[in-house]
């Protein structure tokens, strides 16, 4: 179990620094604190990517040495699931305050930025990436997405279409650790992407194809257990990674 944090200032905003979290860098944001990270980033001239774990991520970083760099390599990285706040409550010096889910990180910045910024959506099957747009500019009618594709191209037809309509924000859903691997090999190809983010199914929820947990499940901090009854077909392979991850936790 670790149990540290560093202390960092950065660019003039309040107090940031990151929680190591079974071997995992976090930052400990809320969606607000988080969207004026992003503002901050997206004001500058350089590239930023943000990761969102949860619990596979870790299982999955402690065999892949390469997945665990690049997760603590991000500019931010934000717990998606409420495994990694349940692990800093037990190993780390300071406990995360919460979750930002993908979803609700999609719909801030796109309320936020989408009608100064342009959005790229890539991954998921066929039309998702498409519906989940429809989405989001039924809610947002001002937004700008710049494009769609589904997820199962090829990288070089993926980073064509990206570069032809040249957005600034990119959200990648491959599922893990693909996407955070796309990312962080093409992010360089890709010069108009100031933002990417890593964001696993959530086009899946926004374009409404699967259903998210009630609010007071997902309160509860229960979403992951709601998830396994509703995904019958994963039962098994969830209730693994659950009883992993409180292995990893506890022992
Ligand atoms: N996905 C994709 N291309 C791939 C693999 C997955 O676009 O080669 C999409 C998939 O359709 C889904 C999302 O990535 O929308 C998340 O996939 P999955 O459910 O496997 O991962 P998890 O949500 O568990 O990270």
């Amino acid at each position: 179990m670790l149990g540290h944090h560093e202390n960092k200032f950065s660019h003039g905003l309040a107090r940031n620094y990151k929680i190591l979290v079974l071997g995992i860098r976090f930052d400990n944001l809320n969606l607000e604190q988080t969207l004026l990270k992003i503002k901050e980033f997206l004001s500058g001239g350089s590239r930023h990517y943000v990761v969102l774990p949860y619990s596979s991520f870790l299982i999955e970083s402690r065999k892949d040495e390469e997945f665990r760099q690049i997760l603590n390599r991000a500019d931010l990285c934000l717990a998606d699931g409420i495994g990694p706040v349940i692990a800093s409550r037990f190993g780390s010096e300071e406990k995360l305050r919460g979750r930002v889910t993908g979803v609700e990180l999609i719909r801030a910045l796109f309320e936020k930025f989408g009608t100064e910024r342009s959005f790229f959506l890539f991954g998921a099957k066929a039309g998702v990436a498409q519906e989940a747009a429809d989405r989001l500019l039924l809610k947002y009618p001002d937004g700008k997405i710049a494009g769609t594709l589904n997820g199962y191209v090829n990288d070089q037809e993926a980073i064509d279409a990206i570069n032809n309509v040249k957005p600034e924000i990119l959200l990648v859903a491959l599922g893990m650790p693909k996407q955070e691997k796309w990312i962080a090999n093409n992010l360089k190809k890709l010069p108009s992407v100031r933002l990417a983010v890593g964001v696993g199914g959530a086009f899946d929820f926004i374009s409404g194809r699967v259903k998210r947990a009630p609010k007071f499940i997902q309160k509860m901090g229960l979403e992951w257990a709601w998830r396994m009854f509703a995904q019958p077909k994963k039962f098994f392979y969830n209730l693994k990674t659950v009883v992993i991850f409180l292995k990893l936790i506890f022992t």
